[in-house]
């Protein structure tokens, strides 16, 4: 294949100019730069630029430097919120929703850091003026309410952002999201604590200012909240509920209303909506279609046992309902521009059954190797079907490696499976162990890191 004849594949999206990580980069440094750089020209065009500051005194930067914290604290929380809608489309440009989730997931680790670095400037700076001042911004008065909102804020945010970083142990996903809802309460307490003691701005600018923001954050969260599982999500009728292994099934599910259109490699959240069901009814999760974009409007998803609302699916029936929203992510890309690696471990194959089937169904041009890593054949629930797929579709390998059999997927395996990886664009899906294994793999024989795409089926 050369690059004159590529063309455009049907059911699959082009690739993005550039690698889709240096975009989340890129975006990540603008939103940290953007609340500090405002914070320090609004400051200086309001109270003049400070000509006391004294780098062998502290009392004269500890206190603006409480105040930037402070400042940054909110903004970065108020940004990290905005970023928490889910719309389908406005995750594209960043290289789809895992993109987008890390930046949220960063914004919210400086917001907690600056949360924590702001009391202690403003209570080192209080020092010098004696045990009295420390004590009241420590133990403030009852009736001093801008302060309490500030400890306040900070409890919460500690309550609801520790377990994102797991600082004790991984928490279960439910009880996790259920924290994360503090997040509004966290903003709107935060945001009074902001205007109320605003230094820099006068108290209409520090209202309109925070106002913006707040309104913005407000917006995402209730759309993402309120909204949108009342507008978003489809209702599904299962068709066929195929077992395919121990634990893994496969829903076939046709649109009670309109379906929705998506492209080889995208993600749904899917709700159940089954009171008989033992576990997760009404609550959503996120699972990658498997069918082909051709099989519209009929949409299939294999969903393997991995706790306790995924075991409860596998016990689910034709003629029950299921609601859909997306379609999300933007995983592979158009196999007509670039030879491809993909490389799918158990469940994680089930973009690249999606885009086989799409192909065993428009016969374009691809130069693709599949390699598809199971613990051994019984486990190996796609692979036939793919093997049929590979057998009608020109260009297209299929290689089984089985972990009982032959150990870790290692450098020998892959420079047979592919020798120019120097010159394909990899996709991995699979256990995070296996993502990282072949990014290392594929990095030491030679494929460009950009050129290296990966997903794990894992948000926090
Ligand atoms: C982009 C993406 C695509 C996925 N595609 C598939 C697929 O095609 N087939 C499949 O079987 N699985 C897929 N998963 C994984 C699937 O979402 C989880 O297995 C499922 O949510 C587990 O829920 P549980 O209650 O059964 O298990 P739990 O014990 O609650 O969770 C097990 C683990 O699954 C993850 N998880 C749980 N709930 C969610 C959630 N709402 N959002 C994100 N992660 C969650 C967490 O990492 C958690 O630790 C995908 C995940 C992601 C992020």
């Amino acid at each position: 294949m050369t690059p004159t004849n590529a063309r455009r594949t049907a059911g699959f999206l082009p690739p993005l100019p550039g690698p889709a990580g240096r975009r989340c980069r890129w975006l990540l440094i603008g939103l940290l730069l953007l609340p500090p750089v405002t914070a320090v020209v609004g400051s200086m065009a309001t109270t003049g630029v400070p000509g006391s500051l004294v780098f062998s005194d502290p009392a004269t930067w500890l206190q603006p430097l409480g105040s930037l914290t402070g400042i940054l604290a909110l903004a970065w929380l108020l940004l990290a919120l905005m970023l928490s809608i889910r719309l389908p489309g406005l995750d594209q440009p960043l290289g789809g929703m895992l993109g987008l989730w890390r930046v949220h997931h960063y914004l919210g680790a400086a917001a907690l850091l600056s949360a924590l670095l702001h009391p202690l400037f403003l209570l080192l700076a209080s020092a010098p003026q004696g045990p009295g001042a420390t004590l009241a911004l420590l133990q403030p008065m009852p009736r001093a309410w801008p302060l309490w909102t500030g400890w306040l804020a900070l409890g919460l945010m500690l309550l609801f952002l520790a377990p994102s970083f797991q600082f004790f142990g991984r928490p279960a996903y439910q009880r996790w999201k259920l924290l994360h809802l503090l997040a509004g309460p966290a903003a709107l307490i935060a945001l009074a604590h902001g205007i109320a003691l605003a230094r820099w701005l006068s108290p209409q600018q520090a209202i309109v200012t925070w106002g913006l923001l707040g309104s913005l954050a407000a917006v995402a969260f209730f759309w993402r909240k309120g909204l949108s599982p009342l507008l978003a999500r489809r209702p599904f009728q299962i068709d066929r509920a195929d077992v395919l292994a121990n634990g893994v099934i496969e829903l076939t599910l046709s649109p009670l209303r309109r379906t929705i259109e998506f492209t080889a490699g995208q993600f749904v959240y899917l709700t159940p909506d089954i009171p008989e069901l033992e576990a997760g009814n009404r609550e959503e999760h996120p699972y990658t279609i498997s069918s082909a974009p051709a099989e519209l409007p009929t949409i299939r998803i294999g969903i393997k046992s991995l706790g306790d609302a995924s075991w409860a699916l596998q016990s689910v029936a034709a003629g029950e309902r299921v609601y859909l929203e997306g379609p999300y992510g933007r995983f592979l890309s158009d196999p007509a521009h670039r030879p491809q690696l993909w490389i799918g471990g158990g469940i994680g194959l089930t973009p690249f059954v999606s885009a086989a089937r799409q192909l065993s169904h428009i016969q374009a041009d691809c130069d693709i190797t599949l390699i598809y890593c199971a613990n051994d054949i019984t486990r190996a629930y796609y692979l036939r079907e793919l093997q049929h797929i590979a057998e009608a579709v020109d260009g297209l390998r299929v290689i089984p490696h089985f972990y009982l059999d032959q150990g870790y997927l290692n450098a020998a395996f892959l420079r047979q499976a592919a020798a120019d990886l120097d010159k394909r664009e990899a996709y991995v899906c699979g256990p995070v162990a296996l993502i990282e294994l072949t990014e290392e793999l594929l990095t030491r024989l030679g494929t460009p890191r950009g050129a290296i795409h990966t997903e794990a089926f894992d948000l926090l």
